[in-house]
C-alpha cells in the first residue's frame, strides 16, 4: 500500500488528490488537472460569468 493515490483519469501520482463528484460518473480520486477540466466540463462558465451584464 502506498501512501500517495493516482489519478484515476491520468494515472500520474497524485500529490494534492481531489475528490471527483457523484455526477461526473468517476470513482475516485484525481488530480488538480483533471479536477479543473472536469470543473469547465461540467460547469463552463462558472468562472466566467461574474461581468456578464457589463455586455
Ligand atoms: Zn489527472
Amino acid at each position: 500500500m502506498g501512501s500517495k493515490e493516482k489519478c484515476t483519469l491520468c494515472g500520474e501520482t497524485v500529490e494534492l488528490p481531489f475528490k471527483s463528484m457523484k455526477e461526473w460518473g468517476i470513482d475516485g480520486t484525481l488530480c488538480g488537472k483533471c479536477y479543473s477540466k472536469k470543473i469547465n466540463e461540467h460547469y463552463p462558465g462558472e468562472h466566467i460569468r461574474v461581468n456578464k451584464h457589463l455586455d
